[in-house]
């Protein structure tokens, strides 16, 4: 993973990517999309990671000491840059920092504040956090164009999950893949249960020998019955559907009692939106980062 910087080649690239899916799958037993695994599991795509450790290498290389060997090679670099093939590290390096930090595309440029206000030997480390942050939002973007899609188990995950305040760095692997620990371990639970939605909570499964149906053809059943068709989606049979919302009316009493013991706004207030969110296991934005785990103990939809 540190030398992704090396490989040259898009093919090459996307061959380790789909290898590292498939393990990742294999390794958590979630068999969902990639995609969706990869943002669940807080794992960003290769290629946004590749673009981080070029742009770092620049950066490495820009700022070394003058009399180095690296600093010569890298002034000799500039004039040539323009002239050499497109597939070299000197030109990847500059379509990487396009990428993911064009405010200084020329390195010259100021640097970000917190890489000036770092001292000499933080300032690599600082400047990767900076990266790593401009890398976030490039993959938020990319799942971001997701929810203009017809409605789809992608677009579902990313309208559910995204926006998790607890989940803003995406450089910062879900706790379950490196503490085994029990709330952890829930929130993996969750993540299993969740992936097979294919037959959660309202959907015939293949096995029962008819054909496996797309998520955006799923109409719920019990308001099909009605005549109409409605998407049977997460915040239809959570909220909106009058055959099974009684399902969240058994819980509201716990969520009632954990929002007031938590400090949070009453639960009634909180819209089906919202509402539909938290009983997937999202913890309201207004938790505070103390009251996180007795959430996530205690509110876990398992
Ligand atoms: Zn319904």
């Amino acid at each position: 993973m540190i030398y992704l910087r090396c490989i040259s080649s898009a093919s090459q690239l996307q061959a380790l990517q789909t290898s590292l899916n498939r393990s990742l799958s294999t390794t958590i037993h979630v068999y969902g999309h990639p995609t969706v695994l990869l943002a669940a599991a807080v794992i960003p795509p290769l290629y946004i990671t590749q673009n981080l450790q070029l742009a770092q290498l620049r950066f490495k290389l820009h700022s070394s000491p003058p009399a180095t060997i690296q600093h010569f090679l890298w002034q000799l670099w500039q004039p040539l840059l323009l002239l050499v093939p497109l597939n070299t590290i000197e030109t990847r390096i500059q379509t990487a920092v396009c990428h993911v930090d064009i405010a200084h595309r020329d390195p010259d440029s100021p640097l970000p504040q917190n890489v000036n206000m770092a001292k000499i030997l933080n300032k690599e480390k600082s400047y990767e956090k900076y990266l790593e942050s401009q890398c976030s939002d490039q993959w938020r973007k990319h799942l971001e164009l997701t929810l203009s899609d017809p409605p789809g188990r992608e677009r579902a995950y990313v309208h559910w999950h995204l926006h998790n305040k607890h989940k803003c760095s995406m450089y910062k692997p879900a706790p379950y893949l490196t503490h085994p620990s029990r709330p952890y371990q829930l929130e993996l639970l969750r993540l299993r249960t969740q992936h097979t939605i294919h037959i959660i909570p309202s959907h015939l499964h293949y096995a029962f020998k008819a054909p496996r149906v797309d998520y955006q053809d799923r109409v719920c059943p019990h308001c099909f019955d009605k005549g109409t068709t409605v998407l049977g989606d997460e915040i239809c049979i959570t909220c909106n559907c009058l055959a099974t919302q009684g399902v969240l009316q058994q819980f509201t009493a716990k969520f009632q009692r954990l929002t007031r013991l938590l400090d949070l706004p009453p639960f009634a207030s909180f819209t089906p939106d919202e509402k539909t969110r938290m009983v997937l296991g999202n913890p309201p934005p207004q938790v505070l980062q103390k009251g996180l785990h007795r959430w996530i103990m205690e509110a876990t939809p398992i």
